[in-house]
C-alpha cells in the first residue's frame, strides 16, 4: 500500500539550467518539495560534476519515457516557495532561446534581475566516522588536525574558509577526507538577494500617556499629523535630539520599529510637480489614435512612428501610455542604454508618479530587485528600461514602446542569448495581442522596408514642434585640406574657426570622433579611394601588425597598395586616430578653453558619466569631446556647434550597415545642435563628401538615403533581402580553430550545393574568414556567414550541421542569428 502511494505521488521537474546546453533535463522531485512544485521556481540540481541553480519550466507526473527511473537525479534544494517567473515569461524566453540558439536557462537568467542571484556554497560536514576519528585522535597528521578543527566549530564549515595552515591545498585535503568517509561535502544555496533595506520609524502607540515636557509634546504633535516618521525626520521636525525619542520609546510614549524601505532609483525625482498633458498636434493625435484603436480592439499591430528629433514623438508615447493606464493596463517603454536620460525619467515621473519603475544597468542590484518586485506585484504599471527590460513581468501588459528602435544597443552582442530587444518586444506584443510602437528619426532599413510593405503601420510626424529649424550641416572636404597642407589634419581650419567663434559668443561645442576601436581601413588622402572587397562591397580591414588587407566576410586577402589604384597618388595610409589624440590636439589649439572628454575610458567609474554631463550642462565646460556616446539623447540648449571629426572610419567600417550608421549619426548630432532659441551648425569632416549617406545626411533626408541604401542592399544581397546567421568558431589554438571552421564551412557548402545558387531555396555560405576581432582574450576567431532568402533555410542548414560536430567541437561553435555587428 505505501509503495503504490509513492508511485502515484511521483513528480518530475523539467529544469532549464544556465549552461551551454540546448535541452532541458528532468529531475525527480523529492516528496518534501511536492507542496511547492510549480513551474517558474528556482531549484538546485546536480548537473554532471557540478551543482547548478536551475529553473523549473514544467512539472510532469510521468517520468520521461526514454530514461530508466533510477537514472534520474533528484532536486536537492527548492529555492522559491512560489514561482518567481510567470507563464508568459517562461514561454517568451523559451521562444527567444530557440530562435537565437541560446540555452533556455541562460535566457531565463538574463531575464531576471542580477540581484536575485543565488550563491551556491560548499560546506564540509563531519560524518559519524569523522567524529569517531576525532575522539580516538591518535595520529597528528594534517587530516586529523582538520577533523579536530571541524569538530571544534560544531562539525561543519564553509569549504572556502578552511585556513591555509592545513596546507596549500585545503580543498584537496577535504576531498581526501570525503573519499575516506570522514566528512561529506554538500552544496547549499544562499540567497545573495541583496538584503532588504531597513530604517527605524516612530509611530504613536494606541494609548498615549501624557507627555512630560514641551519637547515630548512637540514630538507627539508631529506624529499626530502623519502616522509614522523616520527617526531623523522626526527629530529634525520636533527639534529634539534622538536621545529624547529613545527615552520616550522606553516610557511607551511612542513606538520605534524597523521598516523595510524600497530602494528607489527615482526618489530624487519624487517631488517634481506633475504636468498636464499637452494638447496634441493634428499629426500627433492621428498617431495616438491609431495606436489606441489597436489597443481598444485588443489587436497586435506594429507601428513605426517616424519623426525627426523634436517632432513630438515622446509626447505621443506619453499620451498612449496614459490612455492605456487609464484603461487598466500597463505599459513598457524601452530606450537605448544611453538614451535613458534623467530627462526622460523626469517626464515619465511627472506624468505617472509612483506608477513608474525604472530598469537599467546603472541601478544598483538592490534597486533593480526592488523595482522588479514592484513590477511583478502590479504596483508599477509604467516601466521604462533598457534591453533586458523587455522581459519585465508587467501585470496586464497592453502596450510596448521602443524608442530609437534603430539603436544598436538593443542587440545583445556579448554572451548568450544574442537577442534583439526590439524584435523580442514585437514578438511579445504579438503573443499578448497588443500594439507595439517603434519610434525613430532614422528607422532601421529593415523596419522602414516593413513599413513600406505594409507589415508595419507608418505614422509620420513631419515637423518639429514650434517649427524650429534643423541645423545647417556642412561637409568639409579633407582631400582639399590634405592638398593645402601636404599632411593629414585632425582639425580643419573650417572647424577650428567655427569652434573659436562659437565659444567667443559664450556658446558650447561638441566634437565627436566616431571610431570604434579595432577597424582601420586603407584610404587615399588625395582622392578618397578606399580598398574594398571585390565580392562583398565592404571595406577591407588593415592589419597593422602583419601589414595586409582582408575581408571579414569572405576572407579575401591582399597586400595594401602603396599607390592609389584610382588617382595613382601616394597619399595612401590607414586611418584610425582616437579620441584621446583629438582631445590633446584641441587643448593645443584652444589652451584657454575648458575641455573634457567622454568615452568608454573616461566613464568607467560609476557616476563619472553623470559628472561630466553635469559639468557640461551647467556651462563649466566649453567643449565636450567624445565618441558617439555624446550624440545621444541629451538636450543642451547652449550647444550651437557640433563638429564630427573623421566620419570616414565609421563610414568605412567593414560592415554593410556602415552607411546606415553614419546617416543615423549625422541625423542624431543634428538633433543635438541648436535645441535652444539660437540656430545650430554641424560640421562634418570627410574624405568622401560625395558618399550618398553623407549627401543625404546633409539634407537630413531619410527617404533619399533609404532609396539609395535599399538598392545597395538588394544588389549585394543583404537584409532585408536575406536573413543572416553567423557561425563563429573560437579556439585557443589557431590551426585547430581554422581546421574546424573549414570543416564546418565545407559541410554547409555541401549541404547547399544541391540547390541552385540564386534560387529562393538557396543558402549562401561565405568564409571562413577572420572575425573583425581576429583575436580576443587569447582566442582565435573565425566566422562563417550564412545568407538565406528565408530564415528557415539557414536554420535548417544549421540544424543539420550541429549533429555533425562532436561535443568538443560544439563547444567552440557560437551561432548568432540576425547579427548586426559583423
Ligand atoms: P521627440 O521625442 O520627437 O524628440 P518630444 O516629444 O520630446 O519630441 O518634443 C519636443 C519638444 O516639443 C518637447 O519640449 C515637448 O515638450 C514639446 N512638445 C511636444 N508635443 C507638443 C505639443 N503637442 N504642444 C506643445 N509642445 C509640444
Ligand atoms: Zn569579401
Amino acid at each position: 500500500m505505501p509503495e503504490v502511494e509513492t508511485l502515484q505521488s511521483d513528480l518530475f521537474a523539467e529544469v532549464a539550467v544556465p549552461a551551454a546546453v540546448t535541452s532541458t533535463y528532468t529531475y525527480r522531485i523529492p516528496l518534501m518539495f511536492h507542496a511547492q512544485a510549480e513551474p517558474g521556481c528556482r531549484v538546485v540540481v546536480p548537473f554532471g560534476r557540478q551543482t547548478l541553480v536551475g529553473y523549473v519550466v514544467a512539472i510532469h507526473e510521468q517520468p520521461p519515457p526514454d530514461l530508466p527511473l533510477h537514472d534520474l537525479k533528484a532536486i536537492t534544494h527548492w529555492i522559491d516557495e512560489t514561482p518567481i517567473i510567470n507563464a508568459e515569461i517562461l514561454a517568451l524566453t523559451r521562444w527567444v532561446a530557440d530562435y537565437y540558439y541560446a540555452p533556455w536557462g541562460e535566457t531565463l537568467k538574463a531575464a531576471l534581475p542580477a540581484g536575485l542571484d543565488i550563491v551556491l556554497e560548499e560546506w564540509v560536514v563531519l560524518t559519524d566516522a569523522g567524529r569517531q576519528a576525532v575522539a580516538q585522535g591518535t595520529s597528528r597528521s594534517r587530516e586529523q588536525h582538520l577533523l579536530a578543527w571541524l569538530a571544534k566549530l560544531g562539525g561543519e564549515s564553509l569549504l572556502d574558509s578552511i585556513p591555509k595552515d592545513f596546507g596549500t591545498k585545503p580543498r584537496q585535503l577535504a576531498r581526501d577526507l570525503e573519499r575516506d568517509g570522514f566528512v561529506s561535502i554538500t552544496v547549499r544555496p544562499s540567497e545573495s538577494r541583496v538584503r532588504a533595506k531597513q530604517r527605524l520609524v516612530a509611530r504613536l502607540p494606541n494609548h498615549t500617556a501624557t507627555p512630560a515636557s514641551p519637547a515630548q509634546a512637540r514630538v507627539i504633535h508631529c506624529l499626530l499629523e502623519t502616522q509614522t516618521k523616520t527617526l531623523t525626520d522626526l527629530a529634525r521636525q520636533a527639534q529634539v535630539s534622538p536621545a529624547v525619542l529613545r527615552q520616550m520609546a522606553k516610557k511607551g510614549l511612542i513606538e520605534i520599529s524597523p521598516e523595510t524601505v524600497r530602494r528607489d532609483p527615482l526618489a530624487h525625482l519624487a517631488d517634481l510637480p506633475s504636468t498636464t498633458p499637452l494638447e496634441l498636434t493634428a499629426e500627433q493625435r492621428q498617431a495616438y489614435e491609431a495606436v489606441l484603436d489597436a489597443h481598444d480592439r485588443g489587436r497586435f499591430q506594429t507601428f513605426l512612428l517616424h519623426g525627426v528629433t523634436g517632432s513630438g514623438k515622446t509626447e505621443v508615447y506619453l499620451a498612449a501610455i496614459s490612455a492605456v493606464v487609464e484603461r487598466g493596463g500597463s505599459a513598457l517603454m524601452l530606450a537605448p542604454e544611453i538614451g535613458l536620460t534623467p530627462m526622460l525619467s523626469r517626464r515619465l515621473i511627472q506624468r505617472f508618479g509612483p506608477l513608474v519603475a525604472l530598469l537599467h544597468s546603472s541601478l544598483s542590484p538592490g534597486e533593480r530587485v526592488d523595482e522588479w518586485e514592484r513590477i511583478r506585484s502590479g504596483a508599477a504599471r509604467v516601466v521604462i528600461g533598457t534591453r533586458s527590460a523587455v522581459f519585465a513581468p508587467l501585470v496586464n501588459l497592453r502596450l510596448i514602446v521602443v524608442d530609437e528602435e534603430h539603436d544598436a544597443s538593443y542587440k545583445q552582442s556579448e554572451g548568450a542569448p544574442h537577442y534583439h530587444g526590439r524584435d523580442t518586444a514585437i514578438l511579445r506584443a504579438s503573443r499578448l495581442g497588443c500594439p507595439v510602437l517603434l519610434g525613430s528619426a532614422t528607422p532601421a532599413v529593415e523596419t522602414f522596408q516593413n513599413a513600406l510593405s505594409g507589415k508595419y503601420t507608418r505614422l509620420v510626424l513631419s515637423q518639429r514642434i514650434g517649427n524650429r529649424t534643423l541645423p545647417e550641416v556642412t561637409l568639409v572636404d579633407m582631400r582639399k585640406v590634405f592638398e593645402r597642407h601636404h599632411a593629414a589634419r585632425f582639425v580643419s581650419d573650417e572647424l577650428q574657426t567655427a569652434i573659436a567663434e562659437t565659444c567667443a559668443q559664450g556658446e558650447q561645442v561638441m566634437v565627436l570622433l566616431n571610431r570604434r576601436g579595432f577597424a582601420s581601413c586603407w584610404l587615399c588622402r588625395e582622392c578618397g579611394f578606399v580598398a574594398e572587397c571585390p565580392q562583398c562591397s565592404v571595406t577591407l580591414t588593415y592589419h597593422r601588425a602583419d601589414h595586409y588587407l582582408t575581408c571579414h566576410y569572405c576572407g579575401y586577402t591582399v597586400p595594401p597598395p602603396r599607390r592609389c589604384p584610382t588617382c595613382r597618388g601616394e597619399g595612401m595610409a590607414y586611418i584610425g586616430e582616437g579620441t584621446e589624440q583629438l582631445e590633446t590636439r584641441l587643448r593645443e589649439l584652444f589652451p584657454t578653453l575648458s575641455i573634457a572628454r567622454l568615452d568608454r575610458d573616461t566613464t568607467r567609474r560609476r557616476g563619472a558619466f553623470e559628472r561630466i554631463f553635469n559639468d557640461f550642462a551647467t556651462g563649466s565646460l566649453d567643449i565636450l569631446v567624445g565618441t558617439q556616446m555624446i550624440a545621444k539623447g541629451h538636450d543642451f540648449p547652449n550647444v550651437t556647434l557640433v563638429g564630427v571629426v573623421s566620419v570616414d572610419a565609421g563610414l568605412m567600417m567593414p560592415d554593410f550597415r556602415a552607411p546606415e550608421r553614419i546617416f543615423q549619426l549625422i541625423a542624431q548630432v543634428s538633433g543635438r545642435a541648436g535645441r535652444g532659441d539660437r540656430p545650430g551648425r554641424v560640421i562634418v569632416q570627410t574624405y568622401r563628401p560625395e558618399h550618398y549617406a553623407l549627401a543625404a545626411g546633409c539634407q537630413q533626408d531619410y527617404e533619399a538615403f533609404f532609396a539609395q541604401e535599399i538598392i545597395q542592399r538588394r544588389e549585394a544581397y543583404y537584409p532585408p533581402f536575406c536573413a543572416l546567421a553567423n557561425v563563429m568558431i573560437r579556439h585557443e589554438r589557431e590551426l585547430e580553430g581554422q581546421a574546424l571552421a573549414e570543416k564546418a564551412a565545407c559541410y554547409l557548402r555541401a549541404l547547399t550545393k544541391a540547390s541552385a545558387r540564386w534560387s529562393p531555396e538557396s543558402v549562401r555560405v561565405l568564409g571562413p574568414a577572420l572575425a573583425p576581432l581576429a583575436r580576443l582574450r587569447g582566442e582565435y576567431r573565425f566566422q562563417i556567414l550564412l545568407k538565406s532568402r528565408q530564415r528557415r533555410q539557414a536554420r535548417q542548414a544549421l540544424e543539420r550541421l550541429l549533429p555533425e560536430l562532436t561535443d568538443t567541437e560544439r563547444r567552440h561553435v557560437f551561432i548568432e542569428i540576425d547579427p548586426i555587428d559583423l
